[in-house]
């Protein structure tokens, strides 16, 4: 049996004085949901997470780190220094960096192979654009886009939590149905059986305009593990809401 897990990516997003506000009320309502849940903040902020939800059953996480160690790249973070900060997670390969920082599916699968070296577990984000939806290649493209993390991770691949997030149901209001996602999801999980015998066990979240009122349909699939929440991530009744939903 998977546990489900929700993750709130606040984006560019906070400030130190409503993060504290979105904590404290998180933390006020952790006992009411069952699932695992974490928050990924933008670098900066990962120091105040540590320092709020240390010793809580919320984890955090960051929104993205380097796939290089160290050295002269200005302006990125390493995967060891998100580890210095008590972040259990890292996104990498979300679609805004693919499609904005020109992200390709190798820098994704290093920055993943990086982050599991520092102990840290990454959220890989796969996911079709709306013409590659409606040329009828979803499959194709989320396949394309875990192979190359299957093949840089091999024996560790079931380290990683997979999530499907349709481009254009990201930030749009527009969710998939419960059957789009699950079938999807049925296509990732069944490329990891091909790579790992516990594929089984691996959490596959959904994202995408993920909200209280869509959450509980889309978590009842069966291969859908979770979520991973943008918009509604930001306000406490709604993660909430989204976090007891997943049970
Ligand atoms: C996201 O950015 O990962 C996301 C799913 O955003 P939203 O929930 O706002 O669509």
């Amino acid at each position: 049996m998977r546990r489900k897990l929700v993750v709130g990516n606040w984006k560019l997003n906070g400030s130190l004085a409503a993060n504290a506000a979105l904590l404290d009320s998180l933390l006020r309502e952790q006992g009411s949901w069952t699932c695992d849940a974490a928050v990924c903040a933008p670098y900066p902020y990962l120091a105040q997470l540590n320092e709020r939800l240390i010793g809580s059953t919320l984890n955090w996480g960051a929104q993205d780190c380097s796939a290089h160690e160290s050295g002269a790249y200005t302006g990125e973070v390493s995967a060891a220094m998100v580890a210095e900060f008590g972040c259990r997670y890292v996104i990498v390969g979300h679609s805004e960096r693919r499609a904005m920082h020109g992200e390709s599916d190798q820098i994704v699968a290093d920055k993943a192979k990086r982050a599991l070296a520092h102990g840290l577990t990454p959220i890989v984000c796969v996911g079709e654009t709306l013409a590659e939806r409606e040329a009828g290649v979803t499959d194709e493209i989320v396949k394309r886009q875990i192979s190359a993390v299957i093949h840089t991770l091999a024996h560790c691949i079931s380290q990683i939590v997979v999530a499907y997030e349709p481009v254009w149901a990201i930030g749009t209001g527009r969710t998939a149905s419960p059957d789009e996602a699950q079938a999807v999801h049925h296509v990732l999980r069944a490329k990891l059986h091909a790579a790992t015998e516990r594929a089984d066990a691996m959490q596959i979240l959904y994202g995408g305009s993920v909200k209280a009122d869509n959450a509980a349909t889309l978590f009842a699939q069966a291969d859908i593990d979770g979520g991973l929440i943008g918009g509604a991530a930001l306000k406490a009744a709604d993660f909430v809401a989204i976090c007891r939903a997943a049970g």
